[in-house]
């Protein structure tokens, strides 16, 4: 049987809080800051102070700045915004200073669709933004140096002709020619320095094959290659880009000369041979032709793979967090201490028995909660405002339906800017099922003893007997005593296997040993104790050919079960029917009594372990394990039991097994 898992609540709310990524969450048409964590507070350069603050008095450097009314908007509308590279001028340490940010304004809705929270997380990008602005500074740089060559270019082509036309001034277009092939080459060896000594990921493939034609250190990283690769082609220095959609980018900048920027893209690269995961922001420039007619595309590329991976893992977190509060059955609240009205979602409403759509007040929780429980619960409330702790509870609630459920409680006081409590953030949880296994192994306990001390009664005034009239002369009463004690022993030998069976059976280890026997004649040799006794007959009915694969003695035991409680509980019914049949590819073996039934709501039940019904009076004894002990031998065999039954007049217990089964 599963248990509910008990998840500590605390750790859930602070989940949250001791993210590494700023978190706050603010409330009302003012955006009061409810809590902030410590990472948000870095980045305001706040302390703590904040909390409880309406957003514009906390950091009033923000006044003039869009952040106000955006939340505004997203309190009112309901609507969660999103922003990437955002500037905000921020004083931290009394400097004000731009920042770059991604962040968002996720707006945690009511049922009725009004904002409940706004839940805030950003990540500085300042870092990126400053990378950036390096890339196209350097970038326009380039743009420079390549119209400079184009210049150039055209200077030497003009000289050129001047030197195919002119004959007699050979020599100083000669020079002429020299001196401008030095400018060029120099020219590019300072574009070759520029991007080997770029702080950012350079690189230009050559011509159509796209050879590496220059790759700096910070590209080789990112490629997760050496230098040898320049001077190959790009498809054979990275072969695992094969399908990766990039080939095919570059070849069509190439073609049309049109440069491409990527944002985020995902690359699976090798690195020492392991694929890895990179995320990347980059841009494939082509440039116009050099003196010989040859094109290059210019990369520069920047590594976002970090920041990316921390934007999933906050969204993760907030996942998470609902996962697990879904998961667990975990039904939250907030409850206003001065006016009792409650924030509750739709699982803490059904643990009280309420609707989602209906109001649930602090006072219909009280009432629920059965009466002896009340003052309890209340004192544990005061204790944890009064020390700021948290609170754990379990207690049974009646639902309005009648029925009753266990709950599980855990709750934290929250404080108004005075230090006041002004509100309790709670947790619940049915754990209804686990008190009733609970309620059940109790049961079994006290029942078990009971059942042991019968036996042992009868073997101890046996024995007693014995003792007293050990100096007569052996007869009638000796041999009756010792029989008695013997029947005493059996009993409780029989209940001893029980348990151990059970013990065995939870830890896996019933063994079945498994041989060809023909069913039919097991079944008329079964029960003999109770054909010798000659109260009850047992009737076999059936095909007489079917032989099985199956561990003889396990299924004998089923099959004496089912009869030894047809004669329990079915005492009445002097007949007893075995059958045997074939059904598909199975036997079906049952055994029919008609005694008073079993009725609808136990039936399902009675398989269960430790289940055995409340029967008035002494006569019947069990500890309610042969039917569990049954299933699982069933089971083991890759079949089915059940039992039909109809109050009056009488139940059919049956099992099937494979018949081909190896
Ligand atoms: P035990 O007999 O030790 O109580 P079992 O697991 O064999 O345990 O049976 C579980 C319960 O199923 C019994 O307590 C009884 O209420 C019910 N039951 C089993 N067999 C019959 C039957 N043939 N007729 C009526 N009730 C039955």
């Amino acid at each position: 049987m599963n248990t509910p898992q008990h998840i500590n609540s605390e750790e859930l709310l602070s989940v949250l809080f001791y993210s590494p990524n700023a978190t706050a969450v603010y409330q009302g048409e003012n955006i009061k800051i409810l809590t902030a964590n410590q990472a948000m507070l870095n980045l305001w350069g706040k302390d703590r102070s904040v909390t409880g603050k309406n957003f514009i008095d906390a950091i009033p450097e923000l006044r003039d700045q869009p952040f106000l009314d955006i939340l505004k908007k997203v309190w009112s509308t309901g609507k969660t915004y999103y922003a990437k590279d955002t500037s905000a001028m921020l004083e931290v340490d009394g400097i004000v200073k731009e920042f770059f940010f991604d962040f968002e304004y996720k707006a945690i809705l009511n049922e009725d669709g009004t904002t409940r929270y706004i839940l805030h997380t950003a990540f500085e990008v300042s870092d990126r933004m400053k990378a950036w602005r390096l890339v196209e500074e350097k970038s326009l740089k380039e743009q420079e140096l390549i119209e400079d060559l184009l210049a150039l270019n055209e200077e030497y082509q003009a000289t050129n002709e001047e030197l195919m036309s002119t004959n007699e001034e050979l020599m100083t277009s000669e020079e002429n020619l020299n001196s401008v092939l030095e400018l060029v080459n120099e020219k590019e060896h300072l574009f070759r320095v520029m991007v080997e000594q770029s702080p950012v990921a350079m690189a230009s493939l050559k011509g159509s094959e796209l050879i590496v034609d220059v790759a700096n250190e910070h590209v080789l990283k990112i490629w997760g290659k050496n230098i040898s690769v320049v001077g190959l082609p790009l498809q054979e220095a990275l072969p695992e880009i094969k399908d990766q959609g990039f080939l095919e980018i570059l070849k069509n900048v190439y073609e049309t000369d049109t440069p491409f920027h990527g944002k985020e893209l995902r690359a699976v690269i090798l690195v020492d041979g392991i694929p890895t995961e990179r995320f990347l922001n980059f841009i494939y420039q082509p440039t116009n032709p050099d003196q010989n007619g040859e094109k290059y595309i210019l990369i520069v590329a920047i590594d976002v793979t970090e920041q990316v991976n921390a934007r999933k893992s906050v969204s993760d977190v907030n996942t998470r967090f609902q996962i697990a509060l879904d998961a667990g059955k975990l039904g939250s609240t907030e409850v206003h201490l001065a006016s009792g009205t409650m924030q509750s979602t739709d699982q803490f409403k059904k643990n009280y028995g309420f609707l989602p759509e209906e109001d649930f007040k602090y006072s219909d929780l009280f009432e629920a909660m059965f009466p002896e429980y009340r003052d309890r619960v209340k004192n544990l409330v005061q204790e944890a405002i009064r020390t700021n702790g948290t609170y754990t509870a379990e207690y049974p609630v009646k639902w309005r339906d009648g029925s009753t459920h266990w709950i599980q409680a855990h709750g934290r006081p929250r404080y108004d800017e005075n230090g006041n409590a002004d509100r309790m953030v709670g947790m619940t949880l049915d754990i209804t099922e686990k008190k009733l296994f609970d309620q059940q192994k109790d049961d079994f306990l006290s029942v078990a003893s009971h059942e042991l001390r019968t036996p042992i009664t009868i073997l101890k005034a046996s024995l007693q007997y014995l003792d007293r009239i050990k100096d007569r002369p052996f007869g009638e009463p000796h041999r009756k005593m010792i029989s008695q004690s013997l029947t005493g022993i059996d009993r409780m030998t029989e209940m001893v296997d029980g348990l151990l069976n059970v013990r065995r059976l939870t830890e896996g280890q019933l063994q079945i040993r498994k041989n060809w026997f023909n069913m039919y004649d097991m079944l008329s040799v079964t029960c003999n104790h109770i054909r010798v006794e000659g109260k009850y007959s047992l009737i076999l009915e059936g095909e007489k050919d079917i032989r099985v694969f199956a561990d003889e003695h396990r299924i004998d035991q089923v099959v004496i079960n089912f009869v030894n409680n047809a004669v329990k509980y079915a005492s009445d019914s002097d007949k007893i029917y075995l059958s045997v049949s074939t059904e598909g590819n199975c036997v079906k073996v049952s055994v029919k009594d008609f005694g008073e039934g079993i009725s609808e709501e136990i039936l399902p039940k009675i398989f269960d372990r430790y289940y055995r019904a409340s029967h008035s009076g002494n006569e019947y004894s069990g500890l309610g394990l042969g039917l569990y002990i049954c299933s699982e031998i069933i089971k083991q065999h890759g079949g089915e039991i059940g039992a039909d039954s109809n109050i009056g007049e009488g139940s059919t217990f049956w099992f099937t097994i494979p018949i081909m089964q190896k």
